[in-house]
């Protein structure tokens, strides 16, 4: 990713190593995890003081802790943001940002491929609170403009999505909320901001699942929502009050992730485009859909949005749905798990998982057929993951 340098401002890379939110006490070459709930005050006076916010300093762990602090400060070093929030996990952001800044009356426009759960939270919870939503079609650009009401007051998109690797051009989404006084909120959790920055193409805010590739060992879930400081601000008093709060030690952990990010995508997309090209050609593969291939339909805007191609592959395999899962079935090392952007390459089933709660039609809509498998390219060397997937193909498709 092309980095614009402010004169003696260190390059990213160094930032996400370098950063510390405080000196550590005892010269600890890495951030000490705390593991505190609340912290102590000289005296009743200086309580009042931080507590109403006219010092600075950390009262209880739901508000802030040295840990966020921290992961925020990386995060926001990552995505080119003024501010940002560490939240519990990837949902807990986005409910967050729904919840937080909507109100009864107001509308949604989204894109249709999004997360399982988010579509839920769309479909089956704000609805109860008065809040409506729009599906937009990320083929028929040409309707969205129409879809937006008077009292469209946020758009909700995902690029590339899950798992479908649709994208939508940033630019062009964000001109049109701009317009229309919209806030535009982007969930990055597939690109990471190591190849895209929605923020620098307009958007409000971003969501993230950290859950992904920024912890890339599956150890956490975590999650993230980082841009405009004003909107972080109102955000941060909904959460303090609501309590969806990342634990410290889940922050210790997702901090010195970061510190491995860029490297760690490097590969992750290097072996990614490397499996996408070699499964075009094996037998039972009936497609396949990666950003960088020239075969994507979105192949132009993929190359201009996009620092490259991203960690997940999917392909269709024929024989639909026991053909999908015989494949699964037949993996020798590859992992089948429901998360994806580890180290390890994990092999998904999303019809049958994580997109179960959807119906056939809904699926469909979004490009989940039965025989869709998704896999989120690992760190492995190249040939181990082909020659799994190989053999699963040939014996078991
Ligand atoms: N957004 C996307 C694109 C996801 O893939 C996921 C999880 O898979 C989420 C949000 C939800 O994140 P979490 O599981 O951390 O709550």
């Amino acid at each position: 990713m092309e980095q614009q340098n402010k004169p003696g401002e260190r390059r990213l890379e160094t930032q996400l190593i370098r950063t510390r939110a405080h000196p550590t006490r005892h010269r600890e070459q890495v951030t000490p995890i705390y593991m505190a709930s609340g912290f102590t005050f000289d005296n009743a006076e200086q309580a009042r003081a931080v507590y109403s916010g006219e010092q600075l300093g950390y009262v209880y762990t739901r508000w802030d802790n040295p840990n966020n602090d921290e992961l925020i400060t990386r995060l926001c070093a990552l995505e080119g943001a003024e501010a940002g929030l560490p939240m519990a996990s990837g949902m807990a952001a986005i409910f967050t940002v729904l919840a937080g800044l909507l109100n009864s009356g107001d509308h949604v426009l989204a894109s249709r491929s999004l997360f399982g759960a988010t579509h839920q939270v769309l479909t089956t919870i704000l609805p109860r609170w008065g809040i409506s939503h729009t599906y937009a079609d990320t083929e028929l650009t040409s309707t969205w403009a129409d879809l937006f009401r008077p009292e469209t007051r946020l758009c909700l998109v995902e690029t590339p999505s899950n798992p479908g690797l649709t994208l939508i051009d940033l630019a062009w989404i964000a001109g049109l909320c701009q317009e229309r006084g919209v806030l535009l909120v982007v969930d990055n959790t597939f690109a990471t901001p190591i190849l895209q920055r929605p923020l620098a193409f307009g958007a409000d805010l971003v969501v993230h699942s950290t859950t992904k590739f920024l912890d890339g060992q599956g150890r956490t879930i975590g999650g993230a929502l980082l841009g405009d400081r004003l909107l972080v601000n109102e955000l941060t008093q909904f959460a303090r009050q609501t309590g969806p709060t990342l634990s410290p030690f889940n922050s210790w952990l997702l901090s010195q992730a970061l510190e491995t990010l860029p490297l760690r995508m490097e590969r992750h997309c290097a072996n990614a485009l490397a499996l996408a090209e070699w499964l075009q050609g094996q037998p039972g593969v009936r497609s396949v859909c990666y950003p960088f291939l020239p075969s994507h339909p979105q192949h132009d805007l993929a190359r201009r949005q996009m620092a490259a191609g991203g960690g997940i592959v999917a392909f269709e395999v024929a024989g639909g749905l026991p053909a999908g899962r015989r494949v699964l079935d037949g993996l020798k090392m590859c992992d089948i798990v429901a998360n994806l952007g580890d180290a390890r390459t994990t092999v998904t089933h999303p019809a049958s998982t994580t997109h179960s709660a959807l119906t056939d039609g809904e699926r469909r809509a979004v490009g989940i057929t039965p025989g869709l498998i998704r896999v989120s390219v690992g760190l492995e060397h190249i040939d181990d993951i082909k020659a799994d997937l190989a053999q699963a193909l040939i014996n078991h498709g």
